[in-house]
């Protein structure tokens, strides 16, 4: 792969412009600039520079409103809900994550549901920031169908991801943020590409049976949950929560309503706050910076989210696939 090397800053220009020149406003453009380029500094690659053009077919069909405001509401003292007016939703985040954090530090928990936003990028963002405000926090969304329950042949679920994140104070919140499903599409397209195999249990042929080929999973089969029906269920707790939850589509309803012209359907996010000041009293941080110290006592284990941090501490030239900085450039 041919690679072009830029710097943070160049990746920061090269998103604003690209995004300014297709309907977004200035503080949307910018918004979503920092975040392309904080996944590109963090090593977060399926989200920085690589959504980009997604973002932008969004854009140009009108279904993202690059120039839009949420608008927040409070339901009660600590449930708060967002009316994202079809917003990016680092967007709509960056309106109604300091409401949240406010509510959870004064009622101990706090909730946010969010409706009609454009979610395509890594939640942990969202959990992290909350965690560096002192708060223990989950955020969850879901997409449209690519995922079968488990003992299913079809899609039902989205990829589905869950974040969590603990917070250090003095140090780097411990956050992790996955899908649920056992391997992104992705990441099943490259395999097939590179002509690798991928571990049974990673989908199934159109048939419905299980595959080590993922050819056969890309050309009309489909991925499975993570970790079986436990995973699964998961899945499933995604659906309700960033769905019939906060009052937004499931998958399968956000599949019916989006136009699949490429850019991110409109869908919820369910966010989750807890001050463990609260919930615990003063002895908590000792408590799970042990806990922490123990798990990495254990020959083997890091902590997730520590692949990330390390990335960030290099402020150097990051390098991009040339196609994809190509093909950016034709945008704007
Ligand atoms: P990964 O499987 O790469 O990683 C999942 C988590 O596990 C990360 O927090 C990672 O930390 C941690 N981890 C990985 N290896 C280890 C290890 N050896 N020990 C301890 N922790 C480890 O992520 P996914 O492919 O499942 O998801 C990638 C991204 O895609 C996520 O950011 C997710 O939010 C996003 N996504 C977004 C969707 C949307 O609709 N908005 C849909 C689906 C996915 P670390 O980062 O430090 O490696």
């Amino acid at each position: 792969m041919k690679t072009v090397s830029l710097s943070l800053n160049e990746i920061y220009s090269l998103s604003e412009k690209t995004l300014l020149a297709n309907g977004c406003d200035k503080e949307t453009a910018s918004i979503m600039a920092e975040l392309i380029k904080n996944a590109e500094r963090d090593g977060s690659l399926s989200h920085g520079l690589f959504r980009l053009p997604a973002y932008v077919s969004g854009l140009k069909s009108k279904k993202i409103n690059g120039k839009g405001r949420p608008v927040i509401k409070k339901i009660s003292p600590s449930v708060i809900k967002v009316e994202g007016n079809n917003c990016l939703a680092p967007v709509v985040l960056n309106k109604s994550l300091p409401e949240l954090t406010k509510a959870a530090k004064y009622n101990g928990v706090a909730v946010l549901a969010i409706n009609n936003s454009h979610h395509m990028a890594a939640l942990w963002p969202e959990t992290e920031k909350l965690a560096e405000d002192g708060l223990v926090a989950f955020a969850c969304t879901s997409y449209k169908p690519a995922v079968a329950p488990a003992g299913a042949t079809k899609p039902l679920f989205g990829t589905n991801p869950i974040s969590f994140a603990w917070p250090r104070l003095g140090k780097t919140p411990v956050v992790y943020d996955m899908a649920t499903a056992s391997m992104a599409m992705g990441e099943v397209q490259v395999a097939k590409r590179e002509g690798h195999k991928v571990p049974i249990g990673t989908g199934l042929t159109k048939e419905g049976k299980e595959t080590t080929d993922p050819s056969e999973i890309v050309d009309g089969g489909v991925l499975l949950p993570f970790g079986g029906y436990k995973g699964s269920a998961i899945a499933m707790m995604v659906e309700l929560m960033a769905g019939a939850l906060v009052g937004d589509n499931f998958s399968f309803e956000t599949a019916a309503k989006d136009k699949n012209d490429g850019g991110p359907p409109s869908g919820g996010e369910f966010i989750l706050a807890i001050s463990p000041e609260k919930t615990s009293g003063t002895d908590w941080q000792k408590h799970s910076d042990e806990f922490f110290d123990k798990m990495k006592s254990f020959d083997g284990v890091r902590l997730p989210g520590d692949r990330r941090h390390k990335n960030r501490l290099d402020k150097g030239l990051r390098n991009i696939n040339e196609e994809l900085i190509n093909k950016i450039k034709t945008l704007s």
